[in-house]
């Protein structure tokens, strides 16, 4: 278990959150890095947490608050603030 978690809307399937966060932002994984930790890759599946908010994008029918939380500082990253 990791120090640290994200959150996760269990309606969602990982997969399917993930899928739409890397088409939302239009790249791949290792094109996702933290702004704060000099270059560090966040993109990883494992990185992502997502919950309902209604100015998200929309899973499975859902919207959803897609981020990627960054490991090392921990800061949780909106798709557009990320690196
Ligand atoms: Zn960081």
């Amino acid at each position: 278990m990791s120090d640290y978690s994200v959150l996760r809307d269990e309606r969602v399937p990982l997969e399917d959150a993930y899928k739409k966060a890397l088409e939302t932002l239009g790249r791949e994984a290792s094109d996702i890095k933290c702004p704060d930790c000099k270059g560090r890759t966040i993109g990883s599946k494992e990185n992502l947490g997502y919950y309902e908010h209604s100015g998200g994008q929309e899973v499975n029918g859902i919207k959803l608050w897609l981020y990627f939380r960054c490991p090392k500082c921990r800061y949780s990253w909106a798709l557009w603030k990320v690196g």
